[in-house]
């Protein structure tokens, strides 16, 4: 291995595979040969020296086409995920826009999942819309409106997040690859609520995932970032990784070192954090059930969850995002969501620290009045990686706070 080529360590060629939290550690992040530092370096550098012209001395020649730390985390991120390739942007929209402007022309058709990231939403409609690609949103949890929704010879993607956003929705996503491939056409899942951790849709037949990496990824509410990972597929006669990564290094919206490296540091306690993540938000949702001013839980890990069996094939656990229906209304949630301490008021998610958020105004805003809007009496929990207890106690008083402000609860 040459002094710099972390692409030649991913892994996932090899017949054997390490645990996950192995990979998270050592993926990518082998020590400095050059200094021995355990920890690679943020290779904070516009350009690289050249030996002679032309003559790279690591391989790297500008940042925009290479940089070791970016590298290091794409390799890293691409073991976890069982995936051939990866690469890193500089938001997850970001990400999202690249792969799609590798795959689509105009004139193509994408399914898209409904109850999704409103910024998705917004990308495909708003940006690319006006340069020729059409949208149908779909229910996610229904393959055969799925299956309806496809334009045969004109479909080219199918594009799904699950766990869903807000309303926690499970799809199936063998169902959806094996509905796109009959088609002709690409899955693409959104794989950011769950995280590697939990799930790993090429495995399950998608071609690429998507993630926001500046959620659970990064982990720390602390950076921004993107990623797109793809299957050994091609496309249109052309790989996905060559086509993804000529779109990275000919459109340039890639993610900086000093971003690589915190999301690089994240991703290797990405395991010990969904552990706990997981365990609060299944504590809290089942205790939310149990509250008089709570209508509705949507929790995949409840039984009572319609996708709760499907969650549990799919899934190695059920995430930190819970959202809830107030009893008392929109006013109830309004003031619910106003009313914590310790879960702060905030759109994003996947941190260590508990965030709140009414969707139907923060990140759902875009969708409001359209059949994707997001129910006015719903909040949103991003459930930290806090005691427990405290959490609760904290909902708790927060409840009660917004009985008192908002309108008359009806039982
Ligand atoms: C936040 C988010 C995005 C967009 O990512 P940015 O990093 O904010 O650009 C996409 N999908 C999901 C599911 C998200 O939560």
């Amino acid at each position: 291995m040459t002094l710099l080529d972390h692409t030649a360590s991913t892994g996932t060629a090899q017949g054997t595979r390490q645990g996950f939290n192995t990979t998270a550690v050592h993926a990518g992040q082998e020590p400095d040969p050059l200094t021995g530092a355990v920890v690679p370096p943020i290779y904070q550098t516009s350009t690289f020296v050249q030996d002679g012209i032309n003559v790279l001395r690591g391989g790297h020649e500008y940042s925009r086409g290479s940089n070791p730390t970016r590298n290091g985390f794409e390799t890293q991120l691409a073991a976890l995920e069982h995936g051939s390739r990866a690469f890193a942007f500089a938001s997850g929209l970001a990400a999202e826009d690249a792969l799609l402007r590798s795959v689509l022309r105009p004139g193509d058709h994408v399914v898209l999942g409904g109850d999704g990231y409103g910024g998705t939403n917004r990308l495909i409609n708003g940006v690319l819309g006006p340069w020729g690609i059409q949208n149908t949103p779909v229910d996610i949890t229904d393959p055969t409106a799925v299956a309806a929704a496809v334009r045969p010879g004109t479909t080219a993607v199918l594009w799904v997040e699950t766990p869903s956003n807000p309303l926690l929705g499970i799809a199936d996503l063998a169902a959806w690859a094996e509905i796109a491939h009959r088609a002709g056409a690409l899955l693409v899942v959104d794989n950011t609520f769950a995280s590697p951790y939990l799930q790993r849709p090429l495995d399950l037949g998608a071609d690429a995932v998507v993630h926001s990496t500046t959620k659970y990824i990064g982990g720390h509410s602390d950076v921004l970032g993107g990623a797109v990972v793809v299957a050994d597929r091609e496309y249109r006669g052309q790989g996905l990784a060559e086509a993804v990564g000529y779109q990275q290094f000919a459109a340039g919206a890639v993610a900086g070192p000093q971003d690589s490296y915190l999301a690089a540091r994240g991703l290797k306690t990405l395991g010990l954090r969904m552990d706990r993540h997981g365990a609060n938000a299944a504590e809290l949702a089942g205790w939310l059930q149990g509250r008089p001013q709570i209508a509705q839980v949507y929790y995949p890990g409840l039984p009572e969850h319609p996708g709760h069996e499907l969650a549990s094939r799919q899934m190695d656990g059920y995430g930190g995002i819970v959202s809830v229906r107030l009893a008392g209304g929109e006013a109830a949630a309004r003031a619910f969501a106003q009313s914590t301490e310790l879960f702060a008021l905030s759109v994003s998610l996947g941190g260590v620290e508990s965030l709140i958020c009414y969707c139907s105004e923060m990140t759902h805003a875009s969708v409001r009045g359209t059949a994707l809007e997001v129910p006015a009496d719903l909040v949103r929990l991003s459930v930290g990686v806090e005691d427990v207890a405290d959490l609760q106690a904290d909902l708790e008083a927060a409840l009660e706070r917004a009985a008192d402000l908002s309108a008359p609860i009806r039982a």
